[in-house]
């Protein structure tokens, strides 16, 4: 079966918050892609590489964030419905 594809806007309407959910139909596994922004010239995100690397965390993290549209959350809702109806079928009873 085809992987399904669903796509949440944020609230704030920036392209670079869009959720891309994706799921197994086969599995009912889901995962999410986000965009990773470049906020910074090459040769400071050359330096939060070798930070990374060498295991150094941010005390703020490496996070942004998307806030779901009302209208979304049946749509969402359902996309996680029909992912647990696969993995219960698949993998017995969710807890
Ligand atoms: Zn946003």
């Amino acid at each position: 079966m085809e992987m399904e594809t669903e796509y949440f806007e944020c609230q704030c309407d920036c392209s670079e918050h869009v959720l891309r959910f994706v799921i197994d139909p086969d599995s009912g596994d889901v995962w999410s892609e986000v965009y990773l922004n470049h906020w910074h010239p090459w040769y400071q995100r050359l330096w939060i590489a070798i930070k990374y690397v060498c295991g150094r965390k941010s005390r703020y993290g490496a996070f942004d964030c998307t806030m779901l549209r009302l209208e979304d959350y049946p749509r969402f809702n359902s996309m996680l419905d029909r992912s647990a109806a696969i993995l219960q079928a698949s993998r017995g009873a969710l807890k």
